[in-house]
Protein backbone atom coordinates (compact mmCIF):
# COMPACT_ATOMS: atom_id res chain seq x y z
CA UNK A 1 0.00 0.00 0.00
CA UNK A 2 2.74 2.65 0.83
CA UNK A 3 4.44 1.88 -2.85
CA UNK A 4 1.20 2.29 -4.79
CA UNK A 5 1.30 5.40 -2.83
CA UNK A 6 5.26 6.54 -3.43
CA UNK A 7 5.56 6.65 0.52
CA UNK A 8 7.68 5.61 2.59
CA UNK A 9 8.41 4.38 6.47
CA UNK A 10 8.43 7.25 8.42
CA UNK A 11 10.65 5.88 11.69
CA UNK A 12 11.38 2.42 10.35
CA UNK A 13 13.98 2.92 13.85
CA UNK A 14 10.63 2.63 15.60
CA UNK A 15 9.39 -0.35 13.76
CA UNK A 16 9.95 -4.18 14.35
CA UNK A 17 9.18 -6.83 12.48
CA UNK A 18 9.21 -11.11 13.81
CA UNK A 19 7.46 -13.86 12.21
CA UNK A 20 4.79 -15.85 14.04
CA UNK A 21 1.27 -16.97 13.07
CA UNK A 22 2.49 -18.95 9.25
CA UNK A 23 5.74 -20.39 10.76
CA UNK A 24 5.77 -24.19 10.94
CA UNK A 25 6.79 -25.18 14.34
CA UNK A 26 7.58 -28.95 13.74
CA UNK A 27 10.75 -28.18 10.68
CA UNK A 28 11.69 -24.32 10.35
CA UNK A 29 14.00 -24.97 7.69
CA UNK A 30 13.39 -22.69 4.73
CA UNK A 31 11.86 -22.75 2.42
CA UNK A 32 8.63 -23.97 4.24
CA UNK A 33 6.57 -26.34 2.29
CA UNK A 34 3.57 -24.29 2.60
CA UNK A 35 4.40 -22.13 -0.37
CA UNK A 36 2.32 -19.52 0.64
CA UNK A 37 3.96 -19.21 4.10
CA UNK A 38 7.08 -19.01 2.45
CA UNK A 39 6.01 -16.31 -0.03
CA UNK A 40 4.78 -13.85 2.58
CA UNK A 41 7.67 -14.61 4.76
CA UNK A 42 10.27 -13.62 1.71
CA UNK A 43 8.04 -10.59 0.80
CA UNK A 44 8.52 -9.78 4.40
CA UNK A 45 12.23 -9.84 4.00
CA UNK A 46 12.06 -7.90 0.68
CA UNK A 47 9.87 -5.33 2.70
CA UNK A 48 12.14 -4.69 5.92
CA UNK A 49 15.02 -4.86 3.86
CA UNK A 50 13.45 -1.60 1.51
CA UNK A 51 12.42 0.12 4.32
CA UNK A 52 15.26 -0.57 6.79
CA UNK A 53 12.77 -2.12 9.58
CA UNK A 54 14.77 -4.45 12.00
CA UNK A 55 13.52 -7.62 11.22
CA UNK A 56 13.93 -10.73 14.28
CA UNK A 57 13.43 -13.73 11.64
CA UNK A 58 14.12 -17.50 12.26
CA UNK A 59 18.10 -17.38 12.07
CA UNK A 60 18.37 -14.21 14.20
CA UNK A 61 17.74 -16.28 17.59
CA UNK A 62 15.45 -13.53 19.08
CA UNK A 63 12.17 -14.89 16.53
CA UNK A 64 8.70 -15.92 18.14
CA UNK A 65 5.25 -14.49 18.79
CA UNK A 66 5.32 -10.74 18.73
CA UNK A 67 3.48 -10.22 22.01
CA UNK A 68 6.28 -12.16 23.68
CA UNK A 69 9.51 -10.95 22.38
CA UNK A 70 8.94 -7.51 22.42
CA UNK A 71 8.53 -7.55 26.13
CA UNK A 72 11.44 -10.34 26.49
CA UNK A 73 13.78 -7.69 24.43
CA UNK A 74 12.99 -4.68 26.11
CA UNK A 75 11.40 -3.39 23.03
CA UNK A 76 8.14 -2.68 25.31
CA UNK A 77 8.64 -0.06 27.87
CA UNK A 78 6.30 1.66 30.51
CA UNK A 79 4.62 5.14 28.55
CA UNK A 80 5.07 3.92 25.11
CA UNK A 81 2.48 3.63 22.85
CA UNK A 82 2.45 0.80 20.42
CA UNK A 83 0.09 -0.54 17.97
CA UNK A 84 0.60 -3.47 15.58
CA UNK A 85 -1.41 -5.76 13.48
CA UNK A 86 -2.87 -8.37 15.98
CA UNK A 87 -5.87 -7.75 18.27
CA UNK A 88 -3.85 -9.78 21.32
CA UNK A 89 -1.49 -6.26 21.47
CA UNK A 90 -2.92 -5.51 24.81
CA UNK A 91 -0.81 -8.11 25.98
CA UNK A 92 2.27 -4.94 26.14
CA UNK A 93 -0.14 -2.81 28.23
CA UNK A 94 1.39 -4.75 31.28
CA UNK A 95 4.34 -2.45 31.24
CA UNK A 96 2.27 0.68 32.07
CA UNK A 97 2.43 1.16 27.86
CA UNK A 98 -1.11 1.90 25.84
CA UNK A 99 -1.18 -0.97 23.52
CA UNK A 100 -3.65 -2.01 21.19
CA UNK A 101 -4.53 -4.20 17.89
CA UNK A 102 -4.76 -2.23 14.49
CA UNK A 103 -6.08 -3.59 11.38
CA UNK A 104 -4.36 -3.36 7.67
CA UNK A 105 -5.00 -0.30 6.84
CA UNK A 106 -4.09 1.26 9.91
CA UNK A 107 -0.59 -0.45 10.02
CA UNK A 108 -0.60 1.41 6.42
CA UNK A 109 -0.73 4.55 8.22
CA UNK A 110 1.22 4.00 11.28
CA UNK A 111 4.27 2.79 8.67
CA UNK A 112 3.60 6.34 6.86
CA UNK A 113 3.10 8.98 9.50
CA UNK A 114 3.90 7.38 12.82
CA UNK A 115 0.29 8.49 13.53
CA UNK A 116 -3.41 7.03 14.44
CA UNK A 117 -6.72 8.67 14.87
CA UNK A 118 -8.68 6.60 17.56
CA UNK A 119 -11.39 7.99 19.66
CA UNK A 120 -9.93 8.12 23.18
CA UNK A 121 -10.88 5.21 25.30
CA UNK A 122 -13.11 5.30 28.63
CA UNK A 123 -11.11 3.67 31.63
CA UNK A 124 -12.41 0.85 33.53
CA UNK A 125 -10.28 -0.28 36.64
CA UNK A 126 -11.15 -3.84 37.47
CA UNK A 127 -9.29 -4.36 41.56
CA UNK A 128 -8.63 -7.98 42.40
CA UNK A 129 -7.92 -8.17 45.87
CA UNK A 130 -6.79 -10.94 48.05
CA UNK A 131 -4.88 -14.74 47.54
CA UNK A 132 -5.22 -16.55 44.77
CA UNK A 133 -6.22 -20.08 45.80
CA UNK A 134 -4.15 -23.25 45.03
CA UNK A 135 -3.90 -23.80 41.39
CA UNK A 136 -5.13 -20.97 40.72
CA UNK A 137 -3.83 -18.80 37.85
CA UNK A 138 -3.67 -15.56 35.76
CA UNK A 139 -5.67 -17.32 33.44
CA UNK A 140 -8.34 -18.38 35.41
CA UNK A 141 -8.56 -14.42 36.74
CA UNK A 142 -8.59 -13.34 33.20
CA UNK A 143 -11.18 -16.07 32.30
CA UNK A 144 -13.33 -15.01 35.25
CA UNK A 145 -13.03 -11.13 34.51
CA UNK A 146 -14.40 -11.65 30.90
CA UNK A 147 -17.32 -14.50 32.28
CA UNK A 148 -18.18 -11.88 34.52
CA UNK A 149 -18.41 -8.73 32.17
CA UNK A 150 -19.02 -10.40 29.01
CA UNK A 151 -17.21 -10.73 25.73
CA UNK A 152 -18.27 -7.14 25.05
CA UNK A 153 -18.53 -5.58 28.10
CA UNK A 154 -15.53 -3.55 27.50
CA UNK A 155 -16.50 -2.25 24.07
CA UNK A 156 -14.91 1.31 24.29
CA UNK A 157 -13.12 0.60 27.48
CA UNK A 158 -9.69 0.10 28.25
CA UNK A 159 -8.90 -2.03 31.58
CA UNK A 160 -6.75 -0.66 33.56
CA UNK A 161 -6.02 -3.84 36.27
CA UNK A 162 -4.72 -3.39 39.68
CA UNK A 163 -5.62 -4.50 43.43
CA UNK A 164 -3.40 -6.61 45.21
CA UNK A 165 -3.71 -9.82 43.79
CA UNK A 166 -2.36 -8.32 40.42
CA UNK A 167 0.00 -6.28 42.25
CA UNK A 168 1.43 -9.29 43.37
CA UNK A 169 1.80 -10.55 40.36
CA UNK A 170 5.24 -11.51 38.42
CA UNK A 171 5.25 -9.90 34.34
CA UNK A 172 4.34 -13.26 33.28
CA UNK A 173 1.38 -13.29 34.90
CA UNK A 174 0.11 -9.59 34.41
CA UNK A 175 0.89 -9.82 30.63
CA UNK A 176 -1.79 -12.92 30.32
CA UNK A 177 -4.42 -10.75 31.89
CA UNK A 178 -3.58 -8.03 29.34
CA UNK A 179 -3.23 -10.54 26.52
CA UNK A 180 -7.06 -11.18 26.90
CA UNK A 181 -8.52 -8.12 27.99
CA UNK A 182 -9.37 -7.93 24.48
CA UNK A 183 -11.14 -11.18 24.59
CA UNK A 184 -13.67 -9.40 26.62
CA UNK A 185 -14.21 -6.57 24.22
CA UNK A 186 -11.74 -3.97 25.80
CA UNK A 187 -8.94 -2.48 23.11
CA UNK A 188 -6.45 -2.41 25.33
CA UNK A 189 -5.53 -3.70 28.97
CA UNK A 190 -3.03 -1.77 31.68
CA UNK A 191 -0.88 -2.54 34.55
CA UNK A 192 0.78 0.67 36.35
CA UNK A 193 4.38 0.13 35.92
CA UNK A 194 5.55 -0.76 39.42
CA UNK A 195 9.10 -2.33 40.74
CA UNK A 196 8.10 -5.47 39.65
CA UNK A 197 8.15 -4.05 36.04
CA UNK A 198 11.70 -2.46 36.66
CA UNK A 199 13.07 -5.51 37.90
CA UNK A 200 12.06 -7.38 35.12
CA UNK A 201 13.46 -4.95 31.89
CA UNK A 202 16.47 -4.15 33.66
CA UNK A 203 19.17 -5.31 31.59
CA UNK A 204 17.04 -6.11 28.48
CA UNK A 205 18.42 -5.33 25.59
CA UNK A 206 16.99 -2.96 24.45
CA UNK A 207 15.96 -1.28 27.47
CA UNK A 208 17.81 1.70 28.36
CA UNK A 209 21.24 0.81 30.20
CA UNK A 210 22.99 1.83 33.10
CA UNK A 211 22.14 5.39 34.34
CA UNK A 212 19.65 5.90 31.84
CA UNK A 213 17.78 3.35 32.82
CA UNK A 214 17.15 5.01 36.19
CA UNK A 215 16.49 7.82 35.05
CA UNK A 216 14.09 6.19 32.68
CA UNK A 217 12.90 4.17 35.83
CA UNK A 218 12.12 7.74 37.52
CA UNK A 219 9.51 8.91 34.80
CA UNK A 220 8.07 5.49 33.98
CA UNK A 221 6.94 5.58 38.33
CA UNK A 222 5.24 9.16 37.53
CA UNK A 223 3.03 8.06 34.64
CA UNK A 224 1.08 5.09 37.65
CA UNK A 225 -1.84 6.40 37.50
CA UNK A 226 -3.07 8.92 40.61
CA UNK A 227 -4.25 7.35 44.02
CA UNK A 228 -7.35 9.44 43.72
CA UNK A 229 -7.70 8.85 39.95
CA UNK A 230 -10.99 8.94 38.95
CA UNK A 231 -12.18 5.97 36.45
CA UNK A 232 -15.55 5.54 34.14
CA UNK A 233 -16.09 2.09 36.25
CA UNK A 234 -14.60 0.36 38.83
CA UNK A 235 -15.18 -3.11 39.36
CA UNK A 236 -14.10 -4.96 42.18
CA UNK A 237 -13.13 -9.19 42.22
CA UNK A 238 -12.11 -11.18 45.36
CA UNK A 239 -9.37 -13.35 44.66
CA UNK A 240 -10.52 -16.04 46.46
CA UNK A 241 -13.87 -16.31 44.87
CA UNK A 242 -11.98 -17.75 41.62
CA UNK A 243 -11.31 -21.55 40.68
CA UNK A 244 -9.51 -22.91 37.86
CA UNK A 245 -11.53 -22.45 35.28
CA UNK A 246 -12.38 -23.80 31.87
CA UNK A 247 -14.59 -22.56 28.75
CA UNK A 248 -17.55 -25.00 28.09
CA UNK A 249 -18.60 -22.63 24.88
CA UNK A 250 -17.62 -20.84 21.51
CA UNK A 251 -16.49 -17.45 22.51
CA UNK A 252 -14.21 -17.17 25.83
CA UNK A 253 -16.66 -15.19 28.08
CA UNK A 254 -18.59 -18.88 28.11
CA UNK A 255 -16.39 -20.26 31.61
CA UNK A 256 -17.11 -22.44 34.29
CA UNK A 257 -15.38 -23.38 37.27
CA UNK A 258 -14.27 -26.77 36.15
CA UNK A 259 -16.41 -28.60 38.68
CA UNK A 260 -19.35 -26.44 38.08
CA UNK A 261 -22.54 -27.71 36.73
CA UNK A 262 -22.94 -25.84 33.36
CA UNK A 263 -25.98 -23.38 33.91
CA UNK A 264 -29.54 -24.32 32.36
CA UNK A 265 -29.94 -21.13 30.66
CA UNK A 266 -26.61 -21.58 28.67
CA UNK A 267 -26.61 -20.88 25.05
CA UNK A 268 -28.01 -23.44 23.21
CA UNK A 269 -25.69 -23.24 19.74
CA UNK A 270 -22.55 -23.67 21.98
CA UNK A 271 -23.78 -26.18 23.74
CA UNK A 272 -24.69 -28.04 20.45
CA UNK A 273 -21.86 -27.38 18.78
CA UNK A 274 -19.80 -28.66 21.95
CA UNK A 275 -21.75 -31.18 22.61
CA UNK A 276 -22.35 -30.43 26.17
CA UNK A 277 -25.79 -30.25 27.89
CA UNK A 278 -26.50 -27.88 30.74
CA UNK A 279 -26.15 -29.22 34.31
CA UNK A 280 -23.11 -31.15 33.39
CA UNK A 281 -19.57 -29.91 34.11
CA UNK A 282 -16.77 -30.04 31.59
CA UNK A 283 -14.50 -32.12 34.12
CA UNK A 284 -14.42 -35.26 32.62
CA UNK A 285 -14.61 -34.48 29.27
CA UNK A 286 -12.76 -37.24 27.14
CA UNK A 287 -9.61 -34.68 25.00
CA UNK A 288 -7.88 -35.37 21.68
CA UNK A 289 -5.09 -33.28 21.61
CA UNK A 290 -3.66 -30.74 24.35
CA UNK A 291 -1.72 -27.24 23.72
CA UNK A 292 0.84 -25.35 25.75
CA UNK A 293 1.41 -22.37 23.72
CA UNK A 294 0.48 -18.66 22.79
CA UNK A 295 0.83 -15.39 23.41
CA UNK A 296 -1.11 -16.13 26.41
CA UNK A 297 0.78 -18.75 28.02
CA UNK A 298 3.79 -19.71 26.25
CA UNK A 299 6.44 -17.82 28.42
CA UNK A 300 8.88 -19.66 30.52
CA UNK A 301 6.70 -19.41 33.94
CA UNK A 302 3.84 -21.26 31.85
CA UNK A 303 6.09 -24.32 30.51
CA UNK A 304 7.80 -24.23 34.29
CA UNK A 305 4.31 -24.69 35.61
CA UNK A 306 3.36 -27.07 32.88
CA UNK A 307 6.62 -28.84 33.47
CA UNK A 308 5.63 -29.09 37.31
CA UNK A 309 2.66 -31.12 36.39
CA UNK A 310 3.90 -33.46 33.93
CA UNK A 311 6.66 -34.45 36.23
CA UNK A 312 6.97 -38.10 36.52
CA UNK A 313 3.86 -38.77 34.41
CA UNK A 314 3.26 -39.79 31.05
CA UNK A 315 0.60 -38.44 28.19
CA UNK A 316 -2.69 -40.58 27.78
CA UNK A 317 -1.96 -43.11 24.84
CA UNK A 318 -4.65 -41.48 23.12
CA UNK A 319 -3.96 -37.84 23.34
CA UNK A 320 -1.60 -35.88 21.04
CA UNK A 321 0.23 -33.21 23.37
CA UNK A 322 2.40 -30.50 22.15
CA UNK A 323 3.91 -27.83 23.77
CA UNK A 324 5.33 -24.35 21.68
CA UNK A 325 7.31 -21.99 23.13
CA UNK A 326 6.29 -18.23 21.96
CA UNK A 327 10.36 -17.64 21.26
CA UNK A 328 13.49 -19.01 20.42
CA UNK A 329 14.34 -17.07 23.79
CA UNK A 330 11.93 -19.48 25.58
CA UNK A 331 13.11 -22.38 24.09
CA UNK A 332 16.50 -22.09 24.73
CA UNK A 333 15.98 -20.96 28.69
CA UNK A 334 13.65 -24.09 28.78
CA UNK A 335 15.90 -26.31 27.48
CA UNK A 336 19.01 -24.81 29.80
CA UNK A 337 16.29 -26.34 32.44
CA UNK A 338 15.75 -29.43 30.73
CA UNK A 339 12.35 -28.92 30.16
CA UNK A 340 12.66 -30.20 26.72
CA UNK A 341 13.64 -33.68 28.33
CA UNK A 342 10.99 -33.80 30.65
CA UNK A 343 8.13 -33.17 28.22
CA UNK A 344 9.72 -35.29 25.19
CA UNK A 345 9.95 -38.01 28.32
CA UNK A 346 6.57 -38.08 29.40
CA UNK A 347 5.27 -37.89 25.72
CA UNK A 348 5.32 -33.90 24.41
CA UNK A 349 5.86 -32.96 21.39
CA UNK A 350 8.76 -30.31 21.92
CA UNK A 351 8.20 -28.17 19.01
CA UNK A 352 9.86 -24.38 17.32
CA UNK A 353 8.39 -21.41 18.30
CA UNK A 354 5.33 -19.90 16.89
CA UNK A 355 1.74 -19.50 17.27
CA UNK A 356 1.02 -23.18 16.36
CA UNK A 357 -1.95 -24.19 17.12
CA UNK A 358 -4.10 -21.62 18.29
CA UNK A 359 -5.11 -20.43 14.89
CA UNK A 360 -5.03 -22.39 11.84
CA UNK A 361 -2.37 -20.29 9.76
CA UNK A 362 0.47 -23.31 10.00
CA UNK A 363 0.31 -26.71 9.94
CA UNK A 364 -0.97 -27.40 13.42
CA UNK A 365 -4.91 -28.12 13.25
CA UNK A 366 -7.47 -30.17 14.91
CA UNK A 367 -8.73 -32.58 12.73
CA UNK A 368 -12.96 -33.38 12.25
CA UNK A 369 -14.73 -33.37 16.00
CA UNK A 370 -11.36 -33.53 18.06
CA UNK A 371 -11.35 -31.76 21.59
CA UNK A 372 -8.67 -29.81 22.91
CA UNK A 373 -7.41 -28.65 26.25
CA UNK A 374 -5.91 -25.36 25.32
CA UNK A 375 -4.08 -22.59 26.82
CA UNK A 376 -4.57 -20.26 23.80
CA UNK A 377 -6.93 -17.47 24.19
CA UNK A 378 -9.78 -18.27 21.30
CA UNK A 379 -12.34 -21.10 21.34
CA UNK A 380 -14.18 -19.54 18.26
CA UNK A 381 -15.67 -22.08 15.85
CA UNK A 382 -13.14 -23.33 13.08
CA UNK A 383 -10.13 -21.36 15.07
CA UNK A 384 -8.01 -24.30 15.62
CA UNK A 385 -8.63 -25.04 11.98
CA UNK A 386 -10.83 -28.14 11.98
CA UNK A 387 -14.75 -26.23 11.45
CA UNK A 388 -16.12 -28.59 14.02
CA UNK A 389 -13.50 -28.83 16.26
CA UNK A 390 -13.53 -27.81 19.82
CA UNK A 391 -11.04 -25.49 22.48
CA UNK A 392 -11.48 -25.71 25.99
CA UNK A 393 -9.31 -22.85 26.84
CA UNK A 394 -7.46 -23.56 30.34
CA UNK A 395 -4.43 -22.28 32.41
CA UNK A 396 -1.69 -24.28 31.04
CA UNK A 397 -0.85 -26.20 34.61
CA UNK A 398 -4.70 -27.72 33.53
CA UNK A 399 -3.57 -28.14 29.96
CA UNK A 400 -0.82 -30.21 31.65
CA UNK A 401 -3.14 -32.39 33.83
CA UNK A 402 -5.58 -33.02 31.26
CA UNK A 403 -2.81 -34.26 28.96
CA UNK A 404 -1.68 -37.23 31.21
CA UNK A 405 -5.11 -37.95 32.66
CA UNK A 406 -6.80 -37.50 29.09
CA UNK A 407 -9.79 -35.97 30.12
CA UNK A 408 -9.80 -32.55 31.81
CA UNK A 409 -9.22 -32.74 35.39
CA UNK A 410 -9.18 -29.76 38.43
CA UNK A 411 -5.49 -29.71 38.67
CA UNK A 412 -5.77 -29.40 42.02
CA UNK A 413 -7.06 -33.21 42.83
CA UNK A 414 -4.67 -33.67 40.03
CA UNK A 415 -1.56 -33.14 42.06
CA UNK A 416 -0.16 -33.43 45.78
CA UNK A 417 -0.40 -29.92 47.40
CA UNK A 418 3.42 -30.11 47.69
CA UNK A 419 3.20 -29.22 43.35
CA UNK A 420 0.87 -26.58 43.62
CA UNK A 421 1.41 -22.93 44.78
CA UNK A 422 -1.31 -21.36 42.99
CA UNK A 423 -0.79 -18.14 40.86
S1 LIG B 1 -0.53 -16.91 19.62
FE1 LIG B 1 -2.58 -16.83 18.77
S2 LIG B 1 -3.53 -14.97 19.53
FE2 LIG B 1 -1.32 -14.83 19.90
S3 LIG B 1 -0.51 -13.71 18.14
FE3 LIG B 1 -0.36 -15.90 17.67
S4 LIG B 1 -2.27 -16.43 16.62
FE4 LIG B 1 -2.58 -14.42 17.59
Amino acid sequence: MLRARGLRVAMPERTIATVDHIVPTRDQRRPFLDVMAEDMLSALERNCREHGIRLLSLDSGHQGIVHVIGPELGLTQPGMTIACGDSHTSTHGAFGAVAFGIGTSQVRDVLASQCLAMDPLRVRRIEVNGRLGRGVYAKDVILEIIRRLGVKGGAGFAYEFGGSAIDGMSMDERMTICNMSIEGGARVGYVNPDETTFAYMRGRQFAPQGDAFERAAAWWRSLASDRDARYDDVVEIAASEIQPNVTWGINPGQSVAVDEKLPANADTEALAFMGFAAGQTVKGTRIDVAFVGSCTNARLSDLREAARIVRGHHVAPHVKALVVPGSQAVREAAEREGLDRLFLDAGFEWRGAGCSMCLAMNPDRLEGREICASSSNRNFKGRQGSPTGRTLLMSPAMVAAAAIAGEVVDVREFVGAEVLVGH
